[in-house]
Order: C-alpha cells, then structure tokens, then sequence
C-alpha cells in the first residue's frame, strides 16, 4: 500500500454549484496521480464560522473560498497574507500542521500572470490603463496592476463613490472618471479591462464606444462565461490584442494546488478542454 497521504480540499460558498474549481483541481489531481479530492463546500453565510472551523476537524489540507465568503472567512484566520489584507478578502486557506488558518488572495497573481502568459513582454507602466467597474474583480485587478507597477489608471463604475473608494484606498495612481466619460477614457490607453458583470452569460453587453482605443492596447475580460465577451469580439476584429478571464481563474488556483498538494500544477491545453466542456 502506498503511503501517499490523501489530501482534501475544496471550495466554500453560497451558492457554489456553479464553481469550475472542482473540474481544475480534479483535473490536477488525476493528472499527477495524487491521492485525493476536491469538494463542494455549500456553507450558508450563518454558518461560516462553524465551516471554517470544521477544516481543521475533517482534515482538509484547506479550501478556496468564494462569493459570498471572501471578507468575512478573513475573521476565522489566523493569520492573513499581507496582499490578501490589502485586498480586504481572501479567495484560498490553508490549513497548516498545528491547525492554525492561514488565509492568501490569489486573484490577482492569476490575474497578471494570465496577462504575461499572453504578452510576455507586458509592462504594468507602458501607458495609461482604463478599468471599468469597482467591484471585487475591480478591487483584485487594480491593485495588482498597481503592485506590478502600473503609474496611471483610469477608473469609471456606474457607481462613482466606488470607484472613488478604490483610488481613495489604492493612492494617487488611480485617476477617478466619472461613468459618462468612460469612452473618452479609451484615449490613449495602453490597456482597458472589463471587470463588470457586462458581457457576461445572461447580461447585456458592455456599454462602450471603442472608437478612441488604440488599437495597439491589450483588451482584457474578468470574464470567462463566454470565454468571448462581445467586447472581446469587437476589440479583436478591429485589431486588439485580446485576453479573456479564463487565465485568471486557472491561474489563480494554482498557488493553492501546490500548497494543499505539494506540486506547482501545470496549465495544458488538457485543461482548457475539461474546462470549456462545462460551457
Ligand atoms: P461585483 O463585486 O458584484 O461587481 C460588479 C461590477 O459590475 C460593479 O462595478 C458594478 O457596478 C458593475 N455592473 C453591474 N451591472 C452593471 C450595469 N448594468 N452597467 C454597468 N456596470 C454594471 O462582481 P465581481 O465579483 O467584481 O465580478 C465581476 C465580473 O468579474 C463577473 O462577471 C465575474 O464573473 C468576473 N470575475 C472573474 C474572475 C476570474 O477569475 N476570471 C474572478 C472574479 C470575478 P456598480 O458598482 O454600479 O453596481
């Protein structure tokens, strides 16, 4: 018999049957010939802290965890990376041997990193960079890009207080423009990224003119269902280099994978099959 541990570890949320991290981390797992398991974790907001505390209990190696939990899961920790405190959030805990909860925010890692996996040379201060929205993805894609260096972005939310929120918390790098400039922001740029809810499955497309975008900037999607946003489409036919949110998420789990499991996984093109046959 092998000694090989079996390691559990899943994703929390509410609701989470929609999640795609079970179809990665499984995927890994297999292709690694591990011993273990990635599970649904269903836990209502009421019973969070009883969750959290019950890793430690069943013997889970730790969990990504996800909407509506990411603020309120960081209470239960222990200890909490310091980009996850300047995020406010945490998307993955791990369990350590004493039992202690260790929680880390790897959205925006993945989000960068999927950058770079599509534009090698990319550079955070090539120019000015336009952000529509202020939400959670907003708040994870800004300050990474500011953390990689990024000198001036643009930031419009149908919301302005906050947008304004944001560049107050992330400093004099974040220029505020309210949501009825939001074309005119395109001027310029050297990247724009979408991290609303617009485009997505179910939603209207994005709102914005893309008449004064250079044609030269890197058009970037938060989102993955579809993996082509219209606004994805209508950047690359007009020239743009385009990245959608599929290499955030894959990217993102895999700080975690190798944390639970012992193996920094790799992103093939196996993976990107199991995953787009659940769209
Ligand atoms: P969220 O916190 O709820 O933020 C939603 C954002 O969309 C806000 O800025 C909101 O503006 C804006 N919005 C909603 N309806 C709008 C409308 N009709 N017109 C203009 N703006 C509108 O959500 P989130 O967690 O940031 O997620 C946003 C998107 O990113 C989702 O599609 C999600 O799937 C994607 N995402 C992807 C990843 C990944 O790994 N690729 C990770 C996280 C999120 P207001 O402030 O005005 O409401």
């Amino acid at each position: 018999m092998s000694s090989q541990p079996f390691v559990l570890a899943g994703v929390m949320g509410h609701p989470v049957a929609h999640s795609r991290s079970p179809v990665i981390h499984n995927h890994w797992i297999e292709q690694y010939k591990l011993k273990g398991a990635y599970v649904l974790l269903p836990v209502d907001p009421a019973n969070l802290q009883d969750g959290l505390r019950g890793l430690r209990a069943l013997g889970f190696a730790g969990c990504n965890v996800t909407l509506p939990h990411k603020i309120e899961a960081m209470k239960a920790m222990d200890w909490v990376h310091p980009v996850a405190k300047q995020m406010g959030a945490i998307n993955t805990i791990v369990v350590q041997p004493d039992g202690a909860l260790h929680g880390f925010n790897n959205d925006g890692f993945g989000y960068i990193q999927s950058i770079k996996d599509a534009k090698a040379d990319w550079q955070a201060n090539a120019g000015p960079i336009t952000v529509i929205g202020a939400g959670g993805a907003a708040r994870a894609i800004v300050l990474s890009l500011i953390n990689e260096g990024a000198k001036e972005i643009r930031l419009t939310n149908r919301t302005p207080g906050k947008a304004q929120a944001l560049a107050d918390e992330f400093g004099p790098a974040v220029k505020v423009l309210s949501w009825s400039e939001r074309h005119d922001a395109l001027s310029g740029v050297a990247m724009l990224v979408n991290t609303t809810n617009q485009g997505m499955h179910g939603q209207p497309k994005l709102d914005l003119d893309l008449k004064q975008l250079p044609t030269t900037a890197l058009v970037s999607d938060a989102i993955y269902i579809p993996l082509e946003t219209p606004l994805l489409t209508e950047s690359r036919l007009r020239g743009n280099k385009v990245v959608n949110g599929l290499g955030m998420l894959l990217n993102q789990a895999r700080p975690a994978f190798q944390a639970w499991f012992g193996v920094l996984p790799e992103i093939t093109p196996a993976l990107h099959k199991a995953i787009a046959a659940t769209f």
